[in-house]
C-alpha cells in the first residue's frame, strides 16, 4: 500500500458522453507507436458490451480468499478493434474528392466513395447509445467513463512474474517499468477492468499513467481537465478538505466500480439518479418509477449504492425546498478549478526527500523502456468469444 492515494470521482449524472476526455487522452498519450488501438480513457454506454468487448466477462482480479483469478487476454482485432483509415489518397488520386474534400458531393462521382480501409469489427464506442429496455416507454442507458483505477491492491501487479509493475509510494499511481516488462501479458489477464494493454510494436504492456507528469506540477489529468460535463474530481483520499475525500468518505455518495473484483479501485462513481421515468400502456407517467434497474446499479456499485442514491435524492430535495445543500454545491462545481486538489508543494517535498531535483519528478523507470527492444514471445491469446 502506498503512503498516500490519489483518486478520481466521476459524477455519472453529469456525463454527456461527448468523449472529450477520450480524445484528450488519445492525443496526449496513445495516438502512435503501437498504441493506436488503445484507449487508456474510454467512455462506454451502459448497458453494453463495452471496451474491450464484454470486459466484465474476461476474468482477473482476486477471489474471496485473496487468490488471483484466472483471466483472459482480449484479442486486438475482435475485442478492441483495429483503428481504420479512410481512402482519401486513392480518391484524391482519381480526382474524386468533392469541393470540400470530404469524398462526398463530387459531381458525377461513382461509388465507391469514402470508405474505411478495412472492415470495422469493434471499437471503443461501438454500442453507443443502444442501451437496453423496451423503446419508448422503458428503455435506458447511461455513460460510463473508464480509466485504470490505480488500485490499492492491483491484480495487474500481482500477476506480473517480472515485478515490472509498481505502485508509487507518494501517490499510489500504478505504472509499468518498461525496462523490466517482457511483454508476457499476465497483467492483462489479471486486470479485471482490462485497463492495461499490449503494445505490439514494443512488446511491452502499457497503461494509463494518471498523467503523473501533469499531476506533479499541480495540473489535473488531461481527461479531467478537458471534461465538458465537469464530471471529474481529482485529489488525495486523505485530504479531508478535498472534494474527493468528502464525496467518498464523508457523504459516501461516490462508490468504486465492481469492488467485488477485490482490487480496491481508486476511481469512484456518483451513481446515476436522473434516469427518465417509465410510462404505462396508456402513455401515462408511472410516478416515482426508475428505468435503470436497481439490481444493475447494485451489480456495478455494490449494495451501498442504495444509501448513496437515497442521500443524493434527499439532498436534491433539500436544495429545492431550502435553497441549500453543501453536497449539491459540491457536485455542481461552480468553478472547474475547484474540482482538483493537487498538492504541488507535496511533490516538491517528496523530490527533496528523495534527493531529486525539484519538479518534474519524472519517473525514469517509466521513461527508459520506451526505446528498448524486447523480442516478442508466444502468449496464448483467446480466440473470438461468442458474440
Ligand atoms: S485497473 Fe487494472 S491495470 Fe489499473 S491498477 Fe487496477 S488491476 Fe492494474
Ligand atoms: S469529457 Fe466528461 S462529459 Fe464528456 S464523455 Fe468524458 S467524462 Fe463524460
Amino acid at each position: 500500500m502506498s503512503k498516500r492515494q490519489l483518486a478520481m470521482v466521476i459524477d455519472l449524472n453529469k456525463c454527456i458522453g461527448c468523449q472529450a476526455c477520450t480524445v484528450a487522452c488519445k492525443t496526449q498519450w496513445t495516438n502512435r507507436n503501437g498504441r493506436e488501438y488503445m484507449y487508456w480513457n474510454n467512455v462506454e454506454t451502459y448497458p453494453g458490451d463495452g471496451y474491450p468487448k464484454k470486459w466484465m466477462e474476461l476474468g482477473g482480479g482476486f477471489d474471496a480468499a485473496g487468490d488471483l483469478k484466472e483471466g483472459i487476454i482480449p484479442a486486438i482485432e475482435t475485442d478492441y478493434g483495429v483503428p481504420w483509415d479512410y481512402n482519401y489518397d486513392s480518391l484524391a488520386e482519381a480526382n474524386l474528392l468533392g469541393p470540400d474534400e470530404t469524398g462526398y458531393g463530387k459531381q458525377g462521382a461513382e461509388e465507391p466513395g469514402l470508405h474505411p480501409d478495412r472492415e470495422p469489427t469493434w471499437g471503443p464506442n461501438w454500442d453507443e447509445d443502444e442501451g437496453a429496455g423496451a423503446f419508448p416507454a422503458d428503455n435506458y442507458f447511461f455513460y460510463l467513463p473508464r480509466i485504470c483505477n490505480h488500485c490499492t491492491n492491483p491484480s495487474c501487479l500481482s500477476a506480473c512474474p517480472r515485478d515490472a509493475i509498481f505502485k508509487r509510494d507518494e501517490d499510489g499511481v500504478v505504472l509499468v517499468d518498461l525496462d523490466r516488462c517482457q511483454g508476457y501479458r499476465y497483467c492483462i489477464a489479471g486486470c479485471p477492468y482490462k485497463k492495461i494493454y499490449f503494445n505490439p510494436k514494443l512488446s511491452k504492456s502499457e497503461k494509463c499513467i494518471l498523467c503523473f507528469p501533469r499531476i506533479e506540477q499541480g495540473l489535473p489529468p488531461a481527461c479531467a481537465q478537458q471534461c465538458a460535463g465537469r464530471t471529474r474530481f481529482v485529489g488525495f483520499l486523505d485530504d479531508e478538505e478535498g472534494q474527493v475525500h468528502q464525496l467518498v468518505e464523508k457523504y459516501k455518495v461516490a462508490l468504486p466500480l465492481r469492488s467485488d473484483y477485490g482490487t480496491v479501485p481508486n476511481v469512484y462513481y456518483v451513481p446515476p439518479i436522473e434516469g427518465p421515468v417509465k410510462y404505462d400502456a396508456n402513455g401515462k407517467i408511472i410516478t416515482e418509477s426508475q428505468r435503470i434497474p436497481a439490481e444493475e446499479l447494485e451489480m456495478l456499485f455494490g449494495k451501498e449504492v442504495h444509501v448513496a442514491i437515497n442521500t443524493l435524492r434527499a439532498e436534491k430535495e433539500k436544495r429545492k425546498r431550502t435553497g441549500e445543500s453543501a453536497l449539491m454545491d459540491l457536485l455542481i462545481a461552480y468553478q472547474h478549478a475547484d474540482m482538483f486538489r493537487l498538492d504541488n508543494a507535496y511533490y516538491q517535498r517528496v523530490a527533496k526527500e528523495k534527493g531529486l531535483p525539484p519538479i518534474p519528478l519524472l519517473d525514469d523507470r517509466y521513461l527508459k523502456g520506451r526505446s528498448s527492444e524486447t523480442a516478442p514471445i508466444e502468449v496464448p491469446e483467446r480466440g473470438e468469444h461468442e458474440s
